[in-house]
């Protein structure tokens, strides 16, 4: 991990794999205590429980939702019962578990993403507060936060976006007095609340963009994004093992790479970021001697190619109208339709009479919610021909320079020809070269790109 120097302030964030089990919290505990300038810690759920909330706010049957209730038990418990005194701890998180029983029995009556949001939060609250019980008995005071306190976002459940002014306000107000006592701060990611002080949620994968925005908000000199991979990677690991570590990246490569599907970041993590010029370190919990990622403003020699990234569950819209013919104003009312739904488009092409799109799934819903509704596809029909495809992926290329530089398209598919692209956008950005591909055909694409781009 990189040196500091006195005075310096750093946030560091730990993923679900990072409080997995009282091992792993252990390791975490021991990367927060290297470091003394890392006052404030941002923590996920432990890993696998924020899935089995989603799914008991789904509303399961009885049986389910005991076996349910059953795994999270175990996980959490399982993490008490390795400390030496787990009674002190141990009438909390049966509080808590008794919530979340008695907030998954009211789904059978009805579902509803402020449910959602309240049964989810669960999984942070009690990382937390058993990362706290750990500390304490490594005699390491610590001071439990509940972010909601100041997390202020706006009543959209599910994917709730944050007021910033409010944030910084209530951080100024409710965090800054705490940390000036000199105090460790243990806080949830992922979590928030809205005016009414309902617990909203950020989107899957939120806590890197809790650690980013409170980063912002307390103006820290770094943002460490602990995780299971010792930095950010020429493509997912998991796909291409020979994938290799990038030392040093721009703050606009990584925001693309986690854009367009590189799920070590979260995709709005680096725009408090970047607004702020926050350098941010990845880097693996299991491994911190390994090294890792800075990502920052500027980079010597930024290569033609950085990285894949690869975004799957894509839907592929068509519209056809022989409307658009010579006409004005079509894309015009398609767009505002697809606003009024509250969906931003993310690639598009057109030609004549048609135009594809998918659609932007930037940031997931906690609440699992398809972005597709029935209503959205009602209100397109009255106007075109409407075709939906799904089984789609979406690969993007990410470098620098891209639609300056010559050759890149025979060089990109020329080797991708044995497989159907199905559709491609090409310099619109200097930063990226997207298409699609049917899943089935994804990981195989990417090997092969990263092959013949990364590894010769
Ligand atoms: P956490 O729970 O710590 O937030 P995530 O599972 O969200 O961790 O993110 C880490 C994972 O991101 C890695 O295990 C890896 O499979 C995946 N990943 C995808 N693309 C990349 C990449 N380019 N570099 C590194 N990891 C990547
Ligand atoms: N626990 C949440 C999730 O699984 C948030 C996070 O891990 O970043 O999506
Ligand atoms: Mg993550």
């Amino acid at each position: 991990m990189p040196t500091t120097t006195e005075n310096t302030l750093i946030i560091a964030k730990f993923g679900g794999t990072s409080v997995a089990d009282f091992d792993a919290m252990n390791r975490s505990a021991d990367i927060v205590l290297t470091d003394p300038n890392v006052r404030i810690v941002v923590l996920s759920a432990s890993a696998g429980v924020t899935n089995l909330l989603v799914a008991l706010a789904e509303g399961l049957a009885p049986a389910e939702r005991t076996a349910n209730l059953d795994k999270i038990r175990q996980i959490q418990y399982a993490i008490v019962n390795r400390l030496t005194h787990p009674d002190v701890i141990r009438e909390e998180i049966d509080r808590m578990l008794d919530n979340v029983a008695r907030l998954s029995e009211a789904t059978a009556l009805a579902t509803s993403n402020a449910l959602t949001d309240e049964l989810v939060s669960h999984g942070e609250l009690m990382s937390t507060l058993l990362f706290v019980e750990i500390l304490r008995e490594r005699n390491v005071p610590s001071e439990w936060f509940d972010v909601r306190k100041i997390m202020r976002t706006n009543d959209r459940f599910g994917r709730a976006e944050p007021d910033c002014d409010a944030l910084g306000e209530l951080t100024q107000s409710q965090l800054q007095p705490r940390l000036a006592q000199g105090n460790l701060i243990i806080t949830q990611g992922f979590i928030g609340s809205e005016a009414k002080g309902r617990t909203t949620t950020l989107g899957r994968g939120g806590s890197d963009y809790t650690a980013a925005l409170l980063g912002e908000a307390l103006r820290v000199n770094r943002i460490d994004i602990w995780t299971d991979v010792p930095g950010i990677y020429t493509t997912d690991p998991r796909v291409v093992p020979a994938a290799k570590r990038i030392d040093l990246i721009t703050f606009e490569e990584a925001a693309e790479m986690a854009t367009f599907g590189a799920k070590v970041l979260h995709p709005a993590t680096l725009l408090p970021a970047v607004r702020s010029d926050i350098p941010v370190f990845v880097g693996s919990s299991k491994d911190p001697a390994a090294g890792g990622t800075l990502v920052c403003n500027q980079t010597e020699n930024p290569p033609l190619f950085r990285a894949l990234a690869l975004r799957r569950k894509q839907t592929l819209l068509t519209l056809h109208s022989l409307n658009m013919l010579h006409a004005r104003g079509f894309l015009a009312e398609v767009f505002s339709i697809l606003a009024r739904h509250n969906i931003s488009v993310d690639l598009i092409t057109t030609s004549e009479v048609n135009v594809a799109l998918t659609l932007d799934t930037t940031g997931s819903t906690s609440t699992g919610d398809s972005l597709l509704s029935s209503a959205l596809l009602t209100e397109l029909s009255s106007l075109c021909r409407v075709e939906v495809e799904e089984n789609l992926s979406l690969v993007a290329l990410i470098g620098n320079q891209l639609s300056q530089a010559c050759g890149v398209g025979k060089e990109v598919f020329g080797v991708l020809e044995p497989f159907n692209i199905r559709l491609i956008c090409y310099g619109a950005s200097t930063h990226n070269l997207c298409f699609l591909v049917p899943s089935s055909d994804a990981e195989q694409v990417v090997q092969t790109l990263h092959r013949n781009l990364f590894e010769e």
